[in-house]
């Protein structure tokens, strides 16, 4: 074993092996896997072997297409076959919602390139044989299903790579891994040593373990998962003897099953609910080729709509179940990244679909190791996206959640119970009284609406309970004054003696002068986005000088945390701290506003003494308080940043106060739709980091002249010079009882030309609207589009100017 090299990847399963081909075709060939026993000793071995496009997330579902590109090539390279089986599948649904939602998948996979098509259940009985179509409403066929042998891609994966240049060393247990101060990272085996520059996780099974010795506890949980192989079956032999061809997949969501051929026989798996986590704490060392108990009790209830659905199963008999573990993050999708804190270690784990989603995890990360980016839009499946709220406790209710729930459809406007209520702020209770209705944000609950006694959200595609409140929170607002809780912002405090330098090259915009604000871009190498802050100057006398203050997107805090700390000066001169719940939010926005506040302060309210993007500290009544003349609902409005301690003074204050002028509570939903008619954009819809600051319309806040060699800057003014490729647009469409929600595609001129990125119906304006990316060429085409909304197309039509305060009167005024 060499005892230095550039990387060492630890696990031999499909994701180390994958990441381990991807680094050396990548032309990094240092690089050496360490597997404590044979490859494949984890879930890999007994996997059922499936392979998919589809996922919620149309990101993963390109890198899942990827995967499935990719297992020619690895044959080829390594000689080894992968045992591919390209049969095509049916996706079943039994419901009306469900076909609903297949219909939306189906909308997705236009702009994706992945060929589906809506069928009936006859079609699919013709296309399926073992179906029963009297118990389905309708199908979708999708050409890109299949099935292949774990072991053969494992192998051909690391053959491959060996065939680069890298080196494999099974029976090699990492037993430790120790930072030393140069920065390198000694991993310790029971077979010596070897020092690295990066470390990967990709420990599957042991994932947790593997984090364990850098001091990280990953959020990630084994869960037993059974699938059953049949005897062979009359039905399966005459279908292969009359078509020549195997039976082709299913997914059949309403019974949560998946189906396949196995030889003469078939296989069936389940996504049971009375689900099992396994090895909750403590994954077993000398564990590996063991499978579990089967316990056919628990997966009976699945099993009873799976014979019902697919009678011929009722005639055999069943040969073998297989139980064996494998791992899930909270919400099912993989965790891949650099880890904030803990530079060149990086992870690749609780990748749940191993075989559709395991060579986009290998690139992505590869991408990410030598370019410094994962060259896609990888949100859904960073690290980062979750902070240290996401504890083994909250792990082990979320995922038993997301497995149980593993086919259920999520509606749009349906929230998930469980792990909550984890972190609340202050007036939790003060809100949940008014009728809060709660949702969730990096753990943090969040008002997104208030219900009258007895009303509570319905579940569905379309417009539902909630419509006509929403629509009285906008009233409030635009009509009078309306007060919001804006805790979930991510916070940030900038301070030292180099702060105003570095933010000057971290962010792409003009620094604003003391007691004032900006909106700041934030811009990779690429001249992409990474992020968009307001920045406050605190500088003021008023404000005691007391340095900088971002406010960003909540869900992003750790994501930019490990970017800020990333490009930290190493003298010490800048400190950024994220200032959590160590700091709440309130909002007061509407016309007024401003006549609410005067009555709480002594400071000069008037707009000449604060205006438009003024920040200052003042005092609200009793508590302090940094108060921002700036609302995201695009009116006349102030964010209010307070201590915890004092919030609820706060509140209490403004809501006195505001009662003469029938001040009401609005949640997140009516800021949706508040800023929908603004065309105003947010971080992780509009602004992603595959877009430039022009095509996302950002451009305006970005300071290309400025002396400061910002990040991003060259690939930016490269970007206006070019003209970029695409451009955000808000639309306004002809829906009728359903308003878009995101991911929708965008159809011009009977083609799809693009996609949605968020939307909704704007209750002031009285529209429904949509945001999202077209080409350039056609992005001022004021007719032509159409936008695809639960397997209809609706006409659309470019908004150019806000449908509120185009001239900005309100705001500034
Ligand atoms: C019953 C069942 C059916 C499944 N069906 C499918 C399916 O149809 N399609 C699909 O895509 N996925 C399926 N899966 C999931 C799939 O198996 C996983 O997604 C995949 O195997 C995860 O691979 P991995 O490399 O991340 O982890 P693992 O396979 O667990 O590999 C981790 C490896 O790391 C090694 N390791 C850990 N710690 C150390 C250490 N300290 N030192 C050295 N080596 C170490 C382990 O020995 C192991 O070999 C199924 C899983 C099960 C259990």
């Amino acid at each position: 074993m060499k005892s230095h090299a550039k990387v060492v990847v630890i696990g031999g399963g499909v994701v180390g092996c994958s990441v381990l081909f991807h680094l050396a075709r990548h032309g990094w060939t240092d690089i050496v896997l360490l597997e404590r026993d044979e490859l494949t000793s984890g879930s890999t071995w007994h996997a059922a072997g499936g392979m998919h496009t589809i996922n919620g997330d149309p990101n993963v579902a390109k890198l899942q297409k990827y995967t499935i590109s990719l297992y020619k090539e690895i044959e080829e390279l390594s000689g080894q076959a992968t045992g591919v089986h390209l049969t095509g599948g049916v996706l079943l649904a039994a419901t009306e919602a469900r076909l609903d939602w297949l219909r939306g998948v189906v909308a997705k996979g236009r702009y994706l390139g992945i060929d589906l098509e809506e069928i009936s259940p006859d079609e699919a009985a013709e296309l399926m044989p073992l179906l029963d179509p009297k118990q389905f409403v309708g199908a979708v066929r999708n050409k890109e299903d299949g099935h292949l042998d774990p072991s053969g891609v494992t192998h051909a994966y690391a053959k491959a790579a060996r065939k680069l240049g890298a080196e494999v060393e099974r029976f090699t247990k990492v037993e430790d891994i120790v930072r030393r101060p140069d920065g390198l990272w000694r991993v310790l085996t029971n077979k010596g040593e070897v020092v690295a520059e990066h470390v990967v996780n990709a420990g599957g099974l042991w994932a947790r373990e593997v984090g364990r010795m850098v001091g990280l506890e990953l959020p990630v949980l084994a869960m037993e998962h059974m699938y059953l192989i049949t005897e062979d079956m009359p039905e399966v032999a005459a279908w292969n003897q009359k078509t020549g061809t195997e039976i082709i997949h299913a997914v059949d969501f309403d019974g949560e099953l998946y189906l396949r051929q196995e030889r003469g026989g078939m296989l069936m798996g389940t996504y049971e609910k009375a689900n099992k986590p396994w090895s909750e704490f403590q994954t077993p060392w000398n564990f590996g080729h063991e499978l579990l108990e089967p316990d056919i009790d628990r997966i009976a209830p699945s099993l009873e709509v799976g014979f019902r659905h697919f009678p011929a199963f009722q005639n055999t008999g069943i040969k073998q179940i297989i139980n064996g573990p494998f791992t899930f993050a909270p919400d099912g999708n993989p965790l891949v990244g650099p880890v904030r804190g803990l530079p060149g270690f990086w992870v690749a784990c609780g990748v749940m679909a191993g075989f559709s989603q395991g060579g986009g995890v290998g690139l992505a990360l590869s991408n990410w190791m030598i370019e410094g980016d994962p060259g896609a839009d990888i949100w859904a499946m960073d690290v980062s996206r979750y902070g240290d709220w996401a504890t083994m406790a909250y792990t082990n209710a979320k995922v038993r959640e997301n497995y149980s729930r593993r086919f259920s459809i999520r509606f749009p406007n349906e929230e998930l119970p469980a792990g909550r209520p984890l972190k609340t702020t202050p007036v939790y209770d003060l809100l949940s009284a008014k009728g809060a209705q709660w949702g969730v944000a990096y753990g943090l609950e969040v008002p997104l609406w208030y219900a009258p006694e007895g009303v509570k959200d319905e579940f569905s595609w379309r417009r539902s309970s909630d419509f006509e409140h929403v629509a009285s929170e906008v009233k409030t607002v635009r009509g009078g004054v309306g007060l919001a809780e804006i805790s979930s912002f991510a916070k940030y405090r900038v301070t030292g003696e180099g702060a105003a330098a570095w933010l000057d090259r971290l962010l792409a915009c003009k620094l604003p002068k003391p007691g004032r604000m900006t909106l700041a871009p934030m811009l990779k190498e690429d001249g992409k986005l990474i992020g968009d802050f307001t920045l406050a100057n605190l500088g003021s006398p008023d404000s005691n000088g007391e340095g900088w203050f971002l406010a960003g997107s909540g869900i992003a805090e750790q994501y930019h945390m490990r970017w800020f700390e990333a490009h930290l000066p190493k003298d010490g001169s800048v400190t950024i701290e994220a200032l959590g719940a160590k700091l709440t939010g309130l909002s007061i926005a509407g016309p007024n506003a401003r006549d609410v506040l005067a009555r709480v302060t002594r400071a000069d309210m008037s707009n000449a003494a604060f205006s438009f993007m003024a920040v200052r500290k003042m005092d609200i009544d009793m508590a302090p308080c940094l108060v921002g003349r700036v609302s995201y609902t695009g009116d006349l409005g102030y964010e209010i940043w307070v201590a915890p301690e004092y919030q609820r003074a706060a509140y209490q204050t403004l809501m006195a106060a505001g009662e003469e002028f029938g001040i009401g509570l609005f949640g997140s939903r009516a800021l949706n739709a508040l800023r929908l008619e603004k065309n105003y954009g947010s971080w992780a819809r509009e602004y992603r980091p595959i877009y430039g600051p022009l095509e996302a319309g950002l451009d305006r806040f970005v300071a290309y002249g400025k002396d400061a060699d910002f990040i991003g800057k060259q690939a930016a003014l490269a970007e206006r010079q070019q003209g970029g490729k695409l451009r955000l647009r808000a639309f306004v469409v002809d829906a009728a009882d359903a308003d878009v929600i995101g991911d929708e595609p965008i159809w011009f001129d009977g083609a799809v030309r693009g996609w949605v990125t968020s939307g909704g119906y704007a209750h002031h304006s009285k529209t429904s609207i949509a945001m999202g990316y077209v080409p350039k060429e056609i992005a001022d085409e004021a007719d032509g589009f159409e936008i695809e909304l639960l397997g209809k197309r609706y006409p659309a039509h470019v908004q150019p100017s806000p449908l509120f305060d185009a001239n900005l009167e309100r705001m500034r005024g």
